[in-house]
């Protein structure tokens, strides 16, 4: 901020009498020039004293709302439970206390059941508050009832016995272990290349066994959360034995449970928290009761074997690329919808995309489809399969390589 300057001195004209009539002329309009001259400073200076005294005001505005802000008290959050002629019934989080309470004409508008407000001292409803702004809500992938069965699952037939009984045996027959005197394994971890079907296991066992299926991904926890991760973990535990029976997703474990490198940048100790909570969390899992925890990575060699300890996951399930006969079963599922032609064979089909996983099957079902509809058709025939692997194949032949510009 520029501080004004002294003012310039007065210019002043001393005309000799004694001198001629051009020397007078020659002065006064030397005199003129200085005039001029002062009058572009002193101008000069009144911007910077404008500019500065606009700094000052703006400085004044933010420190009488700095101070009002300091000077308002803190509002309460709650639920607003009922809407009623007398008032608005709200629910105030952490002691969970009912009020009856006034809003303002404007906000009872807008105002829904189930929203969250703010209350102040009074409990009056003061503001409607954001749901996004639950940073809970943002990190976790939250299904009452997700609508995955086992056989919208081709493929893995040995690995749906595999997490059935160790993940749905205990949550539905929890007796049968105790009486046995074993423990259930805590978790379960699923490994292998993407797009394999690891998601639709975990939603699977979720749907059977009438399960909220809450689901974390560890990659989100340490890129958007940064500072947050343990708190998070902690919060997905606790909102699981809310919701029990619950089963617990936590995808790509490998961000948060990667083997500990020498680096000892601030990063990694926010990553070591992430997993000292998630290792403590299910170390103290037997209190649980009914919550099971899945997760999923597709760089298994990656983890650290902390993770792997008995109690912790114990059981390790391998999700591979599925073979001819799975390539068959995905194909048939993922086209059971649609119109197909007589010549679709799936069979040839499943021998031309040995590699593929189950999610590029699935998108080259649907490109299939795509075909038929540039094609204004309503049956999808063999040669729009053909197109969608040549498409699918040329996409991956540029993938990763620049874009050509004609
Ligand atoms: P990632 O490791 O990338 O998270 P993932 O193994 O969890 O992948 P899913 O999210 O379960 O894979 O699968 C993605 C989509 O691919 C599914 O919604 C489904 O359409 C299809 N898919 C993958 N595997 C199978 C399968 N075995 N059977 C049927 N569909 C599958």
């Amino acid at each position: 901020m520029s501080r004004s300057s002294s003012l310039p001195e007065r210019p002043r004209l001393d005309l000799d009498p004694e001198m001629s009539q051009d020397e007078q002329l020659e002065a006064l309009q030397e005199h003129y020039r200085e005039l001029v001259r002062v009058q572009n400073k002193l101008e000069e200076q009144l911007g910077s004293a404008e500019e500065r005294r606009t700094d000052l005001t703006e400085q004044v505005d933010r420190l009488e709302r700095e101070n009002d802000t300091l000077k308002s008290s803190s509002l309460y959050v709650a639920t607003a439970e009922e809407i009623t002629d007398d008032g608005i019934v709200v629910k105030q989080h952490g002691n969970n206390q009912e009020v009856l309470t006034e809003v303002s004409p404007t906000l009872r508008e807008d105002l829904e059941s189930g929203d969250r407000v703010a209350i102040n001292d009074s409990f009056a409803i003061q503001t409607i508050l954001d749901p996004e702004t639950d940073a809970r809500a943002q990190a976790m992938e939250i299904d009452a009832s997700p609508d995955v069965d086992y056989d919208d699952i081709g493929g893995l037939e040995d690995q749906i016995l595999e997490v059935r009984e160790a993940v749905e045996e205990p949550l539905v027959n929890a007796q049968q272990f105790e009486d046995v005197g074993i423990e259930p394994p805590s978790g379960v971890l699923l490994h292998g290349p993407p797009g394999t079907g690891k998601t639709m296991l975990a939603k699977a066992v979720a749907n059977q066994t009438d399960a909220t299926f809450i689901k974390m991904a560890g990659s989100e926890l340490v890129r958007k959360f940064i500072g947050e991760g343990a708190r998070l973990v902690r919060d997905l535990f606790e909102l699981a034995s809310e919701r029990e029976p619950a089963v617990i997703f936590i995808d790509e474990i490998d961000a948060i449970a990667a083997k500990r490198t020498d680096s000892k940048t601030s990063g990694d100790a926010e990553v070591q928290r992430t997993m000292m909570q998630l290792l403590s969390e299910m170390d103290g899992f037997e209190e649980r009761g009914e919550i099971r925890i899945i997760a999923a990575t597709n760089r298994f060699d990656m983890l650290d074997r902390a993770i792997l300890r008995p109690g912790r996951f114990d059981r390790l399930i391998e999700v591979p690329n599925p073979d001819w006969d799975g390539r068959e079963r995905i194909l048939e599922i993922h086209t059971e919808e649609m119109d197909l032609a007589d010549d679709v064979d799936m069979a040839t089909l499943a021998t031309e995309t040995e590699g593929f996983s189950g999610a590029e099957l699935a998108s080259l079902a649907t490109e299939a489809g795509m075909f038929a509809i540039r094609d204004q058709r309503t049956t999808v025939e063999m040669a729009d399969f053909e197109s969608a692997l040549q498409k699918v194949s040329e996409d991956e032949d540029t993938a990763g390589q620049p874009i050509a510009f004609a």
